[in-house]
């Protein structure tokens, strides 16, 4: 039997780490060492109910686990077969008992595609990915594949970026491709900052083959011999399971010179930002890499055209990254079946704020936001009702009641002013003062301005002025009008996607709370 401990950063928290050290401790007082063995994970998903562990092979789901339980869930699970049946999740919305993973309702709705190994490997063992088909995509490129082939499987599968703009991958690919020059990069961007998202955490804690495999993928199809990986510092949990999973690859062959005995080399390192929001911005990420202040500048040129240290590069977020391994292993028309017509496969969302099950979700595209909050996250806390939801971060925006029968896809999501964006969804419910909400993101954007351009250093400042005055009962009739051209004009002026995406919060919220704005106004409260 195997227990699989959660121990990503979410349940690390809450006392993972002490929780397999006591079932070790405990094992073995109890001489079942040759039967038992613990693994700890990177994340299960389910960060409300942590620390959580997995009992396998039944796949017995145990939640809220403190350190008194564990004597009694190893004589109950190893010594007489039983459940701890306190310590079973219990459904807010059905009140019953879940006991399996596979039954509980947060993950049934779910299709797992990026995250299958997530809670269910050890990270830190490049032998636990590789008995689940690691490094058989790219032995597949590599081996049985022209670049070119590659880019169009790609292509067919219509993967589209998973960072917020949801430009297709491999159209992307083929610029770099086709761009002049014998040195090229490939970059994984890693520098999540939106408040609320922790998507790519999870996946660089409890999967980091699977981005080293989707780069080594790319990187074959591009022609790039050299790649980064661009990490918050604020992620030290993500950035050491990376380094001991590159270390791995490099001893068992999977990176270096003369890759499996061909002519391909890759090497790959990590690189830690200092905490900028900006620097998530490819250009000012790239400008961070080679040692200078992370600001974004003009484009073009592109950076498939001139990226970093000026050669051709191709940058791509974690998420993407880790998609393309299961495309060129199954193939794309496989990949294809998730997702609606424009949006394929799945997506990962950080749920958080008042939903009741907090985590990290992975669903198909197309899947509504009603599906996602309240059958996965099973419904608002407290019984309270729910009032929006802010999809996207700082750049998406606020949606109310009427839009959760929305699909969640690019298309749909950008067109009622929102934006899948990377993936975080905050959840809000009747007692949050949505004014409030649009002053809190337009904080966020305007401190993390880099100051470059005008309007998104002056514009921003100003709005949340405004904002800020609002909420403290100051406000005046004429200030909705004003901030209304303000957030159109830095959005259409602004640099790059920061300043052109802050307001989205604002428009969002006075388009669909608009209500709100003028109660504070006209009540001086
Ligand atoms: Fe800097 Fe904002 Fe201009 Fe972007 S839009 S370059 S963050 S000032």
């Amino acid at each position: 039997k195997k227990v699989l401990v959660c121990a990503g950063t979410g349940c690390a928290s809450s006392g993972a780490r002490q929780i397999v050290d006591l079932l070790n401790q405990e094992i073995s007082q109890q001489g079942l060492a040759d039967q038992v063995e613990i693994v700890p994970t990177g994340c299960h998903g389910f960060c409300e109910q942590g620390p959580t562990l997995i009992i396998e092979p039944e796949q017995t789901l145990y939640t809220l686990v403190k350190p008194d339980d564990v004597p009694e869930i190893v004589k109950k699970e190893f010594a007489q077969d039983e459940r701890v049946e306190r310590l079973l999740y219990v459904d807010p919305l059905t009140g019953q008992h879940a006991t399996t993973f596979a039954t509980t309702q947060f993950f049934a709705k779910q299709n797992r595609i990026v995250l299958k190994n997530c809670g269910f490997i050890d990270p830190t063992k490049i032998e636990d990915y590789l008995s689940n088909e690691g490094y058989e995509g790219f032995k597949k490129a590599l081996q049985q594949m022209t670049p070119e082939q590659v880019i169009e499987e790609v292509k067919a599968a219509g993967l589209r970026g998973r960072g917020g703009a949801g430009f297709p991958t491999g159209l992307k690919w083929s610029f770099c491709k086709d761009a002049a020059g014998d040195k090229k990069y490939v970059i994984c961007n890693a520098d999540e900052g939106d408040p609320g998202a922790f998507m790519d955490r999870g996946v660089l804690e409890g999967d980091p083959h699977s981005v080293i495999e989707g780069m080594l993928i790319g990187a074959y199809a591009i022609g790039a011999d050299e790649g980064y990986v661009y990490c918050r510092a604020e992620y030290p949990l993500a950035i050491k399971n990376l380094g001991i999973a590159i270390k791995q690859a490099e001893e068992s062959g999977y990176l270096g010179d003369n890759i499996l005995g061909t002519k391909f080399n890759f090497h790959l390192k990590i690189r830690e930002g200092a905490g900028a929001f900006v620097c998530g911005e490819e250009t000012a990420l790239m400008a961070s890499i080679e040692g200078k202040r992370g600001m974004p500048r003009v484009r073009p040129p592109f950076p498939a055209q001139s990226g970093l240290w000026g050669k051709p590069t191709n940058i791509n977020n974690v998420e993407t990254w880790s998609n393309v391994p299961h495309i060129l292993r199954h193939g794309a028309k496989w990949y294809a079946q998730n997702g609606t017509e424009k949006s394929k496969g799945t997506k990962i969302f950080a749920l958080t704020g008042k939903v009741n099950n907090t985590g990290l979700v992975e669903v198909p595209m197309g899947m509504t936001l009603r599906e996602i909050i309240f059958d996965i996250g099973g419904g608002i806390q407290n019984g309270k009702k729910f009032k929006a939801v802010q999809i996207g971060g700082p750049s998406g925006g606020c949606l109310p009641e009427e839009m959760l029968d929305l699909p969640v896809d690019y298309d749909t999501l950008t067109k009622a002013g929102a934006m899948v964006g990377s993936g975080g969804l905050v959840i809000m419910d009747e007692t949050t003062c949505m004014v409030d909400i649009a002053r809190f993101f337009l904080n966020f954007s305007q401190s993390e301005s880099c100051g470059k351009c005008t309007p998104c250093r002056e514009g921003n400042k100003r709005m949340w002025e405004i904002l800020d005055r609002i909420t403290r009962g100051e406000g005046k009739e004429e200030d909705l009008d004003t901030l209304e051209q303000l957030a159109l004009t830095v959005k259409e002026t602004s640099l790059c996607g920061l300043g052109q995406n802050a307001p989205n919060p604002v428009l969002a919220t006075l388009k669909y709370f608009r209500a709100e704005f003028e109660a504070h106004i006209r009540d001086k409260k």
